[in-house]
């Protein structure tokens, strides 16, 4: 890869890191809210539906996992800058083949070449059903 492609995803990926701290730190001010007492005084408010306990349940658990994949992928770009700096960047880490630069272009951070990361997605779901 050259150095000027270096350089380019180096810079998105610094931006993308920068953005995304400031979502993470805006989702954990939503989630910590929703636990306060403002929810909880609200309910009381009203007759107690197991709908309604469900259903803030419901979000408040989306929040998590949004910040959970906001996190994730703070570490992969993480991990992609320092792969940069190593000379290790664009190569898939399963097979070692040259990721193609237009995947490249769509997730900078990609650690996997699109075969063996359709491989790691069908894994990563069969080990969601097997904890159903
Ligand atoms: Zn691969």
């Amino acid at each position: 890869m050259k150095q000027a492609d270096l350089d380019r995803y180096h810079d998105r990926l610094t931006a993308l890191s920068h953005r995304l701290k400031g979502d993470v730190s805006t989702l954990e001010e939503g989630a910590y809210r929703q636990t306060g007492g403002e929810a909880s005084g609200s309910l009381s408010n009203m007759p107690l539906h197991m709908a309604d306990l469900g259903s803030d349940t419901f979000e408040q658990q989306v929040t998590l996992s949004l910040l959970e994949n906001e996190e994730t992928q703070l570490l992969e770009i993480t991990d992609a800058l320092e792969r940069i700096r190593q000379g290790k960047f664009g190569r898939c880490q399963v097979c070692g083949t040259e990721i193609a630069p237009e995947r490249l272009d769509a997730v900078p951070y990609t650690r996997y070449c699109a075969a063996c990361a359709r491989k790691e997605q069908e894994g990563a779901r069969a080990d969601r059903l097997g904890s159903l």
